[in-house]
């Protein structure tokens, strides 16, 4: 079978060739995202496979339907990037690798509210111009004494929340499906009660109706004054000239985020700071405030399963047969 890869990074090449050489398959490489512009790419292949955070629209999928391409095998978690409904009225049947490395996301979540706890970005900053003084950074809070709100405890917000307890914080979890195994490490309550209750909030939702503009204005007054916000998720869930004003008010101690709704115009980019959106500058000015490249998922572990994940997937629905990881209507 050949399988077309749209969007690869240099580190999966290697799974890639691993993959290629076990299974027989030939898989060829593309280093844009799958777009109208280049779906004609996809023509004499049998399956395609992308990783992308820009939006797949309708004439895509009747182009491959057009190929006889059956399907879109996704090497990550989230499936905002689809048309779902113009995929399945074209016949296009979706995966995705739902848990391809939930601690990765965990661990890096982690690593920032370290970094905001430990006011890192001040000392550093203070520590390039000389400024070798306890002042400049700031007295730390230690993170057993904390309570961790975990919005959203699927895979990673489980994985997250695994770690947090072992670390001896409380941690309190939001989300409408229960799961009773989770009693042992978190305790379960309403948006309102943990935000009223929390240090920190940390968002481990998909992006979806409910979870679009979640954190607004009115969400950010609920907040305990000091309170640090973590977004790994995804950007639309955070209203970012509120949290902006939260930042500067103090109503927020500090916030990471690994994404933001505007992300598509500069992440995976090189470029001057003056060419970042605006909002963008000015955030990444302040020293409570910490940005990522969507690098969350980036490890070894991640990039392996993800290759392989979606790979198998592909031709599994390439066949025609079943996965788990088939996106259902
Ligand atoms: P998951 O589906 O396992 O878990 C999501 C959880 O959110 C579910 O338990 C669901 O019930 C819950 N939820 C849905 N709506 C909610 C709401 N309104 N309030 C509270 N909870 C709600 O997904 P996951 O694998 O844990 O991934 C979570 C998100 O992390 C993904 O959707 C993706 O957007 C993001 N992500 C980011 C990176 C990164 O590199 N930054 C990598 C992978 C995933």
């Amino acid at each position: 079978m050949k399988i077309l890869m749209y969007n690869s990074v240099d580190k999966e090449v290697p799974y890639v060739n691993a993959w290629a050489a076990k299974t027989g398959h030939e898989v060829v490489t593309l280093f844009e995202p799958l777009s109208v512009a280049n779906v004609d790419r996809a023509q004499e292949f049998d399956a395609v496979t992308t990783q992308q955070t820009t939006d797949m629209p309708d004439p895509i999928y009747q182009k491959l339907a057009s190929y006889g391409i059956k399907q879109i095998a996704l090497r990550q978690v989230g499936y905002d990037v689809f048309d779902l409904p113009a995929a399945f009225s074209n016949h296009i049947r979706l995966s995705n690798v739902a848990a391809y490395s939930p601690r990765a996301i965990a661990e890096y979540t982690l690593t920032q509210l370290f970094n905001i706890l430990r006011n890192n970005k001040k000392f550093d900053r203070a520590m390039a111009t000389g400024d070798y003084t306890w002042a400049a950074g700031g007295q730390a809070r230690e993170i057993y004494q904390l309570t961790v709100a975990v919005i959203g405890v699927g895979r990673i917000g489980t994985a997250f929340a695994q770690i947090l307890h072992a670390l001896g914080a409380k941690v309190l979890a939001v989300d409408p499906v229960y799961h009773a195994q989770n009693e042992a490490f978190v305790e379960y309550t309403t948006l309102d009660d943990a935000l009223s209750r929390a240090n920190v909030i940390s968002f481990h939702t998909p992006l979806n109706a409910e979870t679009q503009g979640l954190a607004d204005q009115a969400f950010f007054a609920k907040v305990q004054p000091g309170t640090i916000m973590l977004n790994m998720a995804r950007g639309g869930i955070v209203d970012m000239a509120a949290l902006e004003a939260a930042l500067l008010s103090g109503q927020l101690y500090g916030a990471a985020f690994d994404v933001t709704p505007n992300e598509n115009e500069f992440m995976d980019q090189k470029q001057t700071v003056t060419e970042l959106p605006e909002n963008i500058q000015r955030l990444i000015q302040l020293d409570n405030f910490y940005l990522s490249p969507h690098i969350a998922f980036y490890t070894n572990t991640a990039i392996k399963n993800m290759v392989e994940i979606a790979l198998d997937d592909a031709v599994i629905m390439a066949n025609g047969g079943h996965t788990e990881n088939e996106i259902l209507r």
